[in-house]
């Protein structure tokens, strides 16, 4: 993909893939992209990239961008000029407000965009339609660790820095595959392993970093709490919890410990299926440490118990003082470029930007000022509500940015006929994905490489979005978009600009107070940022946003899935990622990256597969409640017996056409990482 083209001009930017926040320089000659290489300055990378990052270009002018507006009449999609778009769009919105009023219009924002459209598309909803009916990806990733972190510290977001992983002797990566989700990190991770710092590593699955770990404590897909209380259990009994900082800055601990005491260890073991033994050298490994470090994916929020499987991370933590210093913590690793920023920004039906409770008549009252209109008091729909309320009928019109629900939402029967179920459909995307083939309405967006603002990584940090060409001809950036419909609907919105966006961000949400434009220099700054500019590397050095940290214990519940369908159903599949594809794809697959990896494949244990008589390469029926897919199978020692896995990156196999709407009981997060299944070789399509 290198070009012999000699540049002209270097714009540095942040990637536009996953929480790492890389950042790159990208060489131009006029309006062509010649390459993309990392500066060496930058705190979040260190002058790395990895396959994704450095070679997010080829997309951006590829021939599949839209490049026109549509709407779709008899079934067919007929290009409009902006105008009409936007026309037909205010007049049909303002139709379902009069007829429907407004909660039966919702929005879906993306993590893929900056901060400042973000807290655009919530303002939009909540000042200009009178909703709280807004979500954004967060809702299928991470909604657990924000309510989990919250629950515990009052604070839903990374406690420390990446560059902390130079001050700890102990990493525990929990549900997540940083090698391959978050390359870049990944790489810093498996480097300290592989320098002697003890890693334990909590997965179903062999992962690269399983093999530099200490430990790999290889457990049944959605036993999370079980193996987490088995380890309080070990710290406890081995009488190794730090008992300055629990008496000094936590609550709750006594009746946390009475419970985990009272837990039979085997039948622990039994549920797990990982040997009480080294679940207990793992815990006194975490306890005994200097400083440990945590990490966690989405193989702990995708479950069931997501959010409790956070609140006992928090509790591990917090047991043995492993909060509020360097080299320690308990860190998601943030699964799209902004997923934090746009939850930090207000897409969540509960709460406003700046995570401002919309419920608190005292804060909405001072929204209401601020936006000049009266926002409702009342909760809104969660993105799997939206997904109810549109086949029921309650819900008329979705605008949704950048997000293809289909692909990516699980149970895609299930997304289609809620989508279809619509008056409105309003998709604002780069390509047309096969959320966008159910619109009514298509507006063309534009990337990351097009626009300015702000994204923030998993580390809080905001870092500036520069912008490296000019917007395909035919396309909007998203920030203008949502403005002109701003105005258009009678809401005054000053054109949008990153510089004007911050300075009206940085008077509503508290911890962007400092946040200025022209003062976030090259590696940005992490949040909270003080008045005078002041960012924190560190979070609950003194004290935690909540005062006392909170303890609480959790018992073990069994997945639904598996209770209602295992016996029918006996295999476990769980979703994952590949290094050279980002989620559904559409972006990745218009790159060279394309050529490397061609298809989404079932990882399947050498002796399911005998068992099974299916060979390597062999096309599998995967047979789930929901429905079934076929997909070539490769043969690995990755996989437990019993337990498959596979990725959905193409649009071929849709796997989600298998997977189910169950969910985290406190943030329904949809359950991904438990699939019960059944497999048999087949001929494929
Ligand atoms: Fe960095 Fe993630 Fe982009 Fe890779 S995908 S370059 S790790 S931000």
């Amino acid at each position: 993909q290198m070009s012999e083209t000699v540049p002209e001009k270097v714009t540095r930017t942040v990637c536009t893939y996953c929480g790492v926040g890389c950042n790159l320089n990208v060489a131009t000659k006029g309006e062509e992209i010649i390459s993309i290489t990392s500066p060496y300055d930058a705190e979040a990378n260190l002058g790395h990239t990895c396959l994704k990052g450095r070679y997010a270009f080829k997309f951006y002018n590829h021939p599949d961008r839209l490049r026109s507006p549509m709407i779709k009449r008899n079934g067919h999609f007929e290009e409009v000029s902006w105008e009409e778009a936007y026309s037909f769009i205010v007049e049909s919105l303002k139709k379902i407000l009069a007829h429907d009023g407004p909660d039966a219009i919702a929005g879906i924002s993306s993590a893929r965009t900056p901060n400042e459209e973000n807290y655009l598309m919530q303002k939009f909803m909540r000042a200009v339609i009178g909703t709280n009916n807004i979500d954004c990806c967060a809702r299928v990733c991470h909604s657990p660790t924000a309510l989990g972190m919250q629950r515990a510290f009052g604070t839903g977001a990374a406690t420390n820095s990446i560059e902390d992983l130079a001050y700890t002797d102990c990493i525990l990566v929990i549900g997540a595959n940083p090698t391959v989700a978050h390359p870049v990190t990944g790489a810093r991770i498996k480097q300290r392993m592989m320098k002697g710092v003890t890693g334990i590593v909590i997965d179903p699955r062999k992962i690269e970093l399983a093999k530099f770990a200490k430990y790999h404590l290889q457990l049944r897909p959605g036993t999370n709490v079980a193996l987490l209380n088995m380890m309080l259990y070990y710290i406890i009994s081995e009488e190794l919890e730090d008992r300055d900082f629990i008496g000094t800055r936590t609550e709750g601990y006594d009746e946390m410990k009475t419970e985990i005491l009272k837990l039979d260890i085997d039948e622990l073991e039994r549920i797990t299926g990982v040997d009480k033994n080294l679940v207990r050298e793992a815990s006194i490994a975490y306890a005994t440490a200097t400083a440990a470090m945590e990490f966690h994916g989405l193989g702990v929020t995708e479950q069931l118990q997501g959010t409790f499987t956070v609140q006992l991370i928090a509790d591990l933590a917090m047991i043995t003082g492993n909060i509020g210093k360097k080299g320690s913590g308990v860190n998601p690793l943030r699964g799209q470029n902004n997923v934090q920023g746009a939850a930090d920004m207000g897409c969540q039906p509960h709460q406003g930007a700046g995570y401002l409770d919309v419920t608190d008549p005292e804060i909405n009252e001072s929204y209401n000022l601020f936006y000049g209109r009266v926002i409702p008091a009342h909760i809104g729909y969660k993105i799997p509500e939206m997904f109810d309320a549109a086949i029921s009928g309650k819900l008329k019109a979705l605008w949704l940015i950048g997000e293809d629900v289909v692909q990516t939402d699980p149970n895609t029967q299930k997304v289609m006929k809620a989508l279809d179920s619509l008056d409105l459909l309003i998709v604002q995307e780069l390509f047309m994905t096969e959320t966008a083939r159910h619109a009514t309405v298509i507006l063309p967006g534009t990337s990351f490489l097009e626009k300015e603002g702000t994204f923030t990584n998993g580390e809080r940090r905001i870092q500036r979005v520069q912008k490296v060409v000019q917007p395909l001809e035919g396309t909007k950036t998203d920030g203008q978009i949502i403005v002109d419909i701003m105005n258009l609907m009678g809401y005054p919105q000053p054109d949008y600009t990153a510089d004007g966006m911050l300075q009206e961000i940085s008077q509503i949400v508290p911890f962007f107070a400092g946040v200025k434009w022209t003062e976030l220099g090259n590696s940005g700054k992490q949040w909270p940022v003080a008045p005078d500019g002041t960012d924190t590397k560190l979070l609950h050095t003194e004290k935690f946003n909540r005062g006392l940290g909170k303890f609480t214990f959790i018992d073990f519940k069994e997945s639904n899935e598996v209770e209602k369908h295992g016996k029918d159903y006996p295999y476990i599949i769980t979703t994952n990622r590949e290094l050279e594809h980002y989620n559904c794809g559409a972006m990745t697959r218009r790159t060279g990256n394309v050529e490397i990896l061609t298809e989404d494949v079932l990882l399947i244990n050498p002796d399911d597969a005998a068992r099974e008589k299916i060979m390597d390469g062999d096309f599998v029926c995967v047979e789930s409640p929901r429905g079934k897919v076929d997909i070539k199978a490769r043969i690995t020692d990755e996989m437990k017996p019993g337990i498959l896995s596979s990725t959905f990156h193409f649009p071929e196999v849709m796997l989600n056409i298998i997977t189910s709407d169950e969910h985290c009981s406190e943030a329904m997060c949809p359950e991904y990482k438990v699939v019960s299944c059944r497999i048999r070789k087949s001929k494929g399509k």
